[in-house]
């Protein structure tokens, strides 16, 4: 038998599970696993936010794909990919350059037998004026670690003013998209900004901090049913968040931005947290489907819709189920599914039996308030319809999404172990990372 080769591109959410999952599987067999990420870490996306806020250190919570690699029986390969030819095969990862510019790896090609696509999201600018230059992003660790960046010496300014006898100073954040990312970042910096005053910013705590999260449908969370995100609504303006809902941003700018009815809100940092789609170029990828938002069209199997060899999964990928009229969300949950979904139908390729089709379980969302609150609704397999939850349970249930997830990516025994020195670094290190 010909040694395969399965080419996973993307270690996210659903990417990083999935190569482990093949590299067990295939380790002893005649297939090679490989991934390529254009980072060399993977950092659980749903942890951006309290990384951006300063109450998560990132260091802690990353993993490194070479090490991960090898543990788990696939080879990592760090590059840019942007285009395939599908008659030879070949996937074509960008130039790498190091920090300068310069040209370190030439743009070279990799082969594949069957090649899984899972490059997630990018942020969904509509084309509006701009947000591209003056906004901030939360689609990887880079863009987390500058908005915290921005943020604390946003901070040090307004005590330092403070100081200075400007009793009014405070920091306006805006934050555009009401949806969980939006929402769960607005809690996550009160719940900072509560204790900067420990961390050397003596004249500064939350009442120093407006932000401002401006949605353009008529309530914030579309997600989650109309009570949950009025209990939201409700604990974000306790904390001070100011809500405009029905509200249209018609353009960014470097200290305010505008809406389409003309107001003016003062910005020192914008967040654009509203909507999220494919990248460009995957609407160029050697004539593959995409749908409105350029993400890859696929069928029951979650192969390509015009080539079997290639899969997507996750936020890259528009898959509708037979019971819906549009695509899936772009959710954790999802690319989990789905990652679990191609690795029984990459095995059943390579091993000739019949594929199996994907069926989506909607087990419900979650959304953090941080420390303050956290709402949500539980649907599935372990209750009938839909059930709204909130408190301590909707916190346990929260923080068992990213403890499944460690299960997933690093194996019962190693994934508790790093739950429980979750746990110990929470009690021990600080709560803050101001640096
Ligand atoms: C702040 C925030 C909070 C969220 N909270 C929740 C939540 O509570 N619950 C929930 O279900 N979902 C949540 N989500 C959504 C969830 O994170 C995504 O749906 C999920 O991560 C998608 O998984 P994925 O595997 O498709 O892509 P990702 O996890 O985004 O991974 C994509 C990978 O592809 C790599 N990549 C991208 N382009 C290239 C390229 N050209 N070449 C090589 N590599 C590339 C990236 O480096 C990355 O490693 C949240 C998202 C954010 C930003």
């Amino acid at each position: 038998m010909d040694k395969k080769r399965i080419v996973v591109i993307g270690g996210g959410a659903g990417g990083l599970e999935l190569v482990r999952k093949l590299g067990t599987y295939f380790s002893a067999k005649d297939t090679e696993i490989m991934l390529v990420d254009k980072n060399r870490t993977h950092l659980w996306k749903p942890l951006l936010h309290e990384v951006a806020a300063g109450s998560l250190d990132a260091n802690l919570d990353e993993v490194g794909y070479g090490g991960h690699g090898v543990k788990w029986g696939y080879r990592f390969f760090y590059g840019t990919f942007h285009s395939i030819n599908r008659n030879k095969r070949l996937i074509t990862i960008a130039p790498l350059k190091d920090q300068n510019g310069e040209e370190i790896i030439k743009a070279h090609d990799i082969y594949y037998d069957y090649l899984v696509i899972a490059t997630g999201g990018v942020s969904n600018d509509f084309s509006i004026r701009g947000v591209s230059t003056n906004a901030l992003f939360l689609e990887q660790r880079a863009h987390a670690d500058e908005f915290r960046a921005k943020l604390l010496n946003e901070c040090f300014k307004v005590s330092l003013q403070v100081d200075s006898g400007h009793k009014d100073a405070h920091v306006d954040v805006v934050i555009v998209g009401g949806g969980a990312t939006g929402v769960e970042l607005a809690a996550e910096l009160y719940n900072a900004a509560k204790s900067l005053k420990n961390y050397g910013l003596e004249d500064f705590d939350e009442s120093r901090l407006r932000v401002s999260l401006i949605e353009a449908g008529q309530r914030i969370l579309p997600s989650l049913p109309e009570k949950l995100a009025s209990t939201a609504k409700k604990e974000l303006s306790l904390m001070g968040v100011t809500i405009h809902t029905s509200t249209v941003v018609s353009e960014v700018g470097k200290t305010q931005i505008t809406t389409s009815d003309g107001r003016k809100i003062n910005s020192s940092l914008t967040l654009w947290a509203a909507g999220v789609k494919g990248a460009d170029y995957l609407s160029e990828l050697d004539g593959l489907e995409t749908d409105k938002l350029s993400r890859l069209v696929v069928d029951e199997f979650l192969q390509t819709s015009l080539d079997e060899r290639i899969s997507a999964i996750g936020d890259c990928a528009s898959f509708i189920p037979k019971t819906a009229d549009r695509p899936l969300h772009p959710r954790a949950q999802a690319a989990h599914q789905m990652a679990k979904a191609v690795f029984v139908n990459l095995c059943a390729k390579i091993e000739k039996k019949p594929l199996q089709e994907f069926i989506y379980k909607d087990n419900g969302s979650i959304v953090s308030l941080s420390r303050f609150f956290t709402i949500g609704s539980l649907m599935g397999n372990l209750i009938r319809g839909d059930m709204a939850i909130e408190g301590r349970l909707a916190r346990v249930a929260y923080w068992s999404l990213y403890r499944l997830h460690l299960l997933a990516i690093h194996g019962l025994l190693r994934g508790l172990t790093l739950i429980l020195i979750g746990h110990v670094n929470r009690i021990v290190r600080p709560k803050l990372k101001v640096h």
